[in-house]
C-alpha cells in the first residue's frame, strides 16, 4: 500500500454556537497556521471528526441544543475521534464549570473566557505540534513497515527463484544421472522413472509410470527395506548398502544391477527411492580379467612345467623333441615338426608329433621353400600365418602337412645362429593369436637356455670322454716300461745281473721306492679309467672289518716309521663283520690312512676306531684340515687342494675318488665327517653287514705292493 503523506498542517476543529466567538478563536489562531474548522453546532462537530482528524477541538460548552459535554461524549463514541484531545472553553468560572465532568470525558483542559490569546495559542500549539510528530512518526514507521514488506517480499521471490531453479536443477540431474532413479509409491508402484532408467531398461517413463516395480526388479525390493515397528519407524533412514540384484529389460532380458535404496516421508506417504546402475559390462570385464588370470596363470605353470621337463635332460636331441611335444600342447597345434637347420641354412626333419602319415622325406625340402619359416630364421623371431603352400603330393603319397589352415614357426638360436625351427600347424581355423606368440617367444627363450645347457654339458662330456681315454692309453702304455724298469731294478738289488759297484745300494733303493710310486699312479690311473667305463670287477664276501683295519696299519707300518708318525688304533671287541670287495676295502683304508699321513702338520697322528652297527671305521688326524668349501670337492675326480704350505705332496687326486666310488659299489659311503684347517679331520667309511650269519669268515686278501704309497 502506497502511503500518502499528510500535508504539515494539521488540523484545529473550533466549535461555538456563537459565530463571533468563532471569529474571535481563529484570529487568535490564525498565527498558528494551522488548518481551522469552524463548526456551529455539536452536530456539526460530529461531522467534522467523521471527516478528519483533529489535533485537538475546541469546545464551548454552553452550546444551544447539543452542549459541549454531550458533543463531547458522542465525539468519543466514534472511533476515529475516540482519543482527539478536547479542550473546553467555557465562560465560568473554574469553580462553577462542571470539570469533573469534562475531565472524565476526556478533557485535557479547559480555557475559560475570557480568552488570553497567548495561553490559548499555546496550548493548542501543544497538541499541533504533538499530532504532527505524531504524524511524523506513524510515517516513519508506516515507511519502515513498508521497507520490511518490500524486503520480505524480495526475499520471497528469491527463495521462490530459487525453490524453481532447484527443482530445475534436480530434474536435470535426474535425468542426466547415468543411473536409473526409480521412485515408489506405497504400494510399491512407480511414480518416478528418470532418463538413466530408460536407457538402463530400455522402456519409457510414460510406459513405466504406474507400473509395480516387479516388472524392473522381478524379485521386488521388500527384502531391502529397513525393517520398521508399526508405525512407520525408518523412514528416512538410508541404507547405504549396495545390493546386488536381478533386473530386467523391456525385451526380457535379465541383466545384474547394482541397487541402493532408500525411504522418505512425502505428503502422509512413504516414497521409496531406487538408485540402479547397470553392472553386467562391469560383470563381463571382472569376468574377462578372471580368465586373462586363469590363462596367465596357466601359462605360467605351463612355463615353469616346461622349464622343469626341459631342464630335466642334458641331451640336446631330447630337450628338442621333448621340446616339440610341449609347445604343440601349449599353443594347442594340430602338428608339430621340428626341422634341423645346418651350418649352410638346410633344413631336415628331425621329429614329428601328432602327424598323419609321419615320414615324407621330401617334408624338409619343401618347407626350406616357406617365406615363413625363412622370415622367422632371418627374425630369429616366433611367426605367424597361414596355411602353408607344399605343392601337389607325390604319386601315391598323402600330401605332406595337407589341410593346414593356420602356421606358427619358432625359430631356436643358441648362440646367435638358429640351430632348429619347430613349425606348428592348426588344421581348424583358428588362428594363431598374440596370446600364441608371447607363449612361444617365452618358450623359445626358455628352450635356448636348456638347449645351450645341453650342448654345454654334451661337449665338457665329450671333452670329459677324450680326456678319460687319452689318460687310459697313456697309463696303458706307461704300464710296460714300468714293469720292466722295475724288473730290472729288482734283478740290479739281489745280485741276479752281478753284484753292484760299491755305494749303489742306497741309490737303486731309492729308484726302485721311486718306481713304485709311479707303478702305484699308473694303477691309480687304469682303475679311475675302468670305474668311468663301469669295469671293475666287484667281489663280495663276508670278513671282520678289523682285520682289514689291522691289515692296513700293517702295510702303513714301513712309512709311519720312516716319518715319525703315531698311530692309535680302537678296533671292537667282537668281529664286526661285512659283506664287501675286502681288496677294494683295503684300497679305500690304505688310501685314508696315506692321506692322513701325507696331509699332516709336524709329527703325524692318526687313530683308526672300528664301530658296528653299522659296521664302520674313523680315521682321524691332526693334519692340515680341508676347508669346509672344499669338503665336498675333494672327492672330485683329479682335485686337489693346492696349498703351498704342503710343499706339492706327489698325488693325482684320484685317491678319494677312487675310494668313495669302492665304498659305493660295496654299498657303502664314504665321508668326511668333520674336519677343521689346521685341526686335523675325521674321515668315515661306513659299510653294510652281511644280509645273513656268514658260513666261513674269509680273511681279507692281501693288498698288491704296488698300491702303497711310498714315502715322500
Ligand atoms: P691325492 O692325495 O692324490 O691328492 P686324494 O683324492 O686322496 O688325492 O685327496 C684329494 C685332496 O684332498 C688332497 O690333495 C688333499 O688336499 C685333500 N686331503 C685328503 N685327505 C686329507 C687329509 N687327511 N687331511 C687334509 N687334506 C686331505
Amino acid at each position: 500500500m502506497e502511503f500518502a503523506p499528510r500535508a504539515a498542517r494539521a488540523s484545529v476543529l473550533l466549535v461555538d454556537d456563537d459565530t463571533s466567538k468563532l471569529t474571535a478563536l481563529e484570529a487568535v489562531l490564525a498565527p498558528l497556521g494551522q488548518n481551522l474548522v469552524r463548526a456551529q453546532s455539536g452536530r456539526e462537530a460530529l461531522r467534522a471528526v467523521l471527516a478528519d482528524d483533529f489535533a485537538v477541538i475546541l469546545l464551548d460548552v454552553r452550546m444551544s441544543g447539543m452542549d459541549g459535554f454531550e458533543t463531547a461524549e458522542l465525539i468519543r463514541q466514534r472511533e476515529r475521534s475516540e482519543r482527539t484531545p478536547i479542550i473546553f472553553v467555557t465562560a465560568y468560572g473554574a469553580g462553577e464549570a462542571n470539570l469533573e465532568r469534562g475531565y472524565r470525558l476526556g478533557a485535557v483542559d479547559f480555557i475559560f473566557a475570557p480568552v488570553v490569546p497567548e495561553i490559548l495559542r499555546t496550548k493548542v500549539s501543544v497538541f499541533v505540534d504533538l499530532m504532527l510528530k505524531t504524524d511524523e512518526i506513524r510515517l516513519q514507521a508506516e515507511r519502515l513497515r513498508e521497507l520490511e514488506r518490500r524486503e520480505l517480499s524480495r526475499r520471497l521471490e528469491r527463495a521462490e527463484l530459487g525453490r524453481l531453479q532447484a527443482e530445475a536443477r534436480f530434474a536435470s540431474v535426474l535425468d542426466f544421472a547415468a543411473d536409473g532413479i526409480v521412485a515408489l509409491d506405497g504400494q510399491r508402484h512407480v511414480v518416478l522413472f528418470n532418463r538413466g532408467a530408460e536407457h538402463i531398461f530400455g522402456r519409457t517413463a510414460a510406459e513405466t509410470i504406474g507400473q509395480p516395480i516387479d516388472v524392473l526388479l522381478p524379485d521386488g525390493v521388500e527384502e531391502f527395506l529397513l525393517p520398521r515397528d508399526g508405525d512407520g519407524e525408518g523412514v528416512g533412514r538410508h541404507d547405504r548398502h549396495r545390493h546386488e540384484v536381478a533386473a530386467v529389460r523391456a525385451d526380457g532380458t535379465p541383466f545384474p544391477a547394482e541397487m541402493t535404496i532408500s525411504e522418505f516421508p512425502e505428503g502422509g506417504h512413504t516414497i521409496t527411492a531406487v538408485i540402479l546402475r547397470d553392472i553386467s559390462e562391469r560383470r563381463a570385464a571382472e569376468a574377462e580379467v578372471r580368465r586373462l588370470n586363469e590363462d596367465l596363470n596357466q601359462r605360467l605353470s605351463a612355463g615353469v612345467d616346461l622349464v622343469a621337463h626341459l631342464a630335466a635332460s642334458l641331451d640336446p636331441s631330447e630337450v628338442l623333441a621333448r621340446l616339440l611335444v610341449r609347445v604343440s600342447a601349449a599353443v594347442k597345434a594340430d602338428e608339430g615338426v621340428l626341422l634341423r637347420v645346418d651350418d649352410r641354412g638346410g633344413l631336415s626333419v628331425a621329429g614329428r608329433h601328432a602327424a598323419e602319415g609321419a615320414g615324407n622325406d621330401q617334408l624338409g625340402v619343401l618347407l626350406h621353400r616357406q617365406p615363413l619359416i625363412r622370415r622367422a630364421i632371418s627374425e630369429r623371431m616366433p611367426v605367424v600365418g597361414g596355411g602353408l603352400d607344399l605343392g601337389p603330393p607325390a604319386e601315391g603319397e598323402q600330401a605332406p602337412m595337407s589341410g593346414v589352415l593356420h602356421t606358427a614357426v619358432l625359430p631356436l638360436a643358441v648362440d646367435g645362429r638358429v640351430s632348429a625351427v619347430l613349425v606348428l600347424t592348426r588344421h581348424r581355423d583358428d588362428p594363431f593369436t598374440a596370446g600364441d606368440t608371447e607363449m612361444l617367444l617365452l618358450i623359445g627363450n626358455v628352450a635356448t637356455v636348456a638347449l645351450r645347457n645341453a650342448q654345454l654339458f654334451d661337449e665338457a662330456q665329450q671333452a670329459s670322454i677324450t680326456k678319460s681315454e687319452f689318460l687310459r692309453m697313456a697309463a696303458h702304455e706307461l704300464r710296460t716300461p714300468a714293469g720292466v724298469l722295475r724288473g730290472y731294478l729288482s734283478m740290479l738289488r739281489d745280485g741276479t745281473l752281478g753284484s753292484s759297484p760299491p755305494g749303489w745300494e742306497r741309490p737303486l733303493e731309492v729308484v726302485d721306492a721311486k718306481a713304485g710310486e709311479l707303478t702305484g699312479l699308473i694303477d691309480e690311473l687304469l682303475l679311475a679309467a675302468s670305474m668311468e667305463g663301469g669295469t671293475v670287477p666287484v667281489h663280495p664276501e663276508v670278513f671282520d672289518l678289523r682285520e682289514a683295519v689291522g691289515a692296513a696299519l700293517g702295510r702303513a707300518e714301513g712309512r709311519a716309521t720312516l716319518l715319525g708318525a703315531r698311530i692309535e688304533s680302537d678296533l671292537a671287541a667282537d668281529p664286526v663283520l661285512v659283506e664287501a670287495d675286502s681288496e677294494h676295502i683295503g684300497r679305500i683304508l690304505d688310501n685314508l690312512v696315506n692321506n692322513a699321513l701325507t696331509y699332516s702338520a709336524g709329527e703325524p697322528w692318526l687313530r683308526l676306531s672300528v664301530a658296528e652297527a653299522p659296521p664302520r671305521v674313523a680315521v682321524d688326524d691332526h693334519g692340515v684340515g680341508v676347508d669346509p668349501e672344499q669338503a665336498e670337492r675333494i672327492f672330485e675326480r683329479f682335485y686337489r687342494v693346492n696349498d703351498p704350505a704342503l710343499g706339492y705332496p706327489p698325488g693325482t687326486g684320484l685317491g678319494l675318488y677312487i675310494s668313495r666310488d669302492l665304498a659305493g659299489l660295496a654299498g657303502g659311503t664314504l665321508a668326511l665327517e668333520h674336519s677343521r684347517p689346521g685341526e686335523g679331520s675325521r674321515f668315515v667309511l661306513t659299510l653294510r653287514a652281511p644280509a645273513r650269519t656268514p658260513v666261513e669268515v674269509a680273511r681279507p686278501a692281501p693288498v698288491p705292493a704296488g698300491r702303497r704309497r711310498g714315502g715322500r
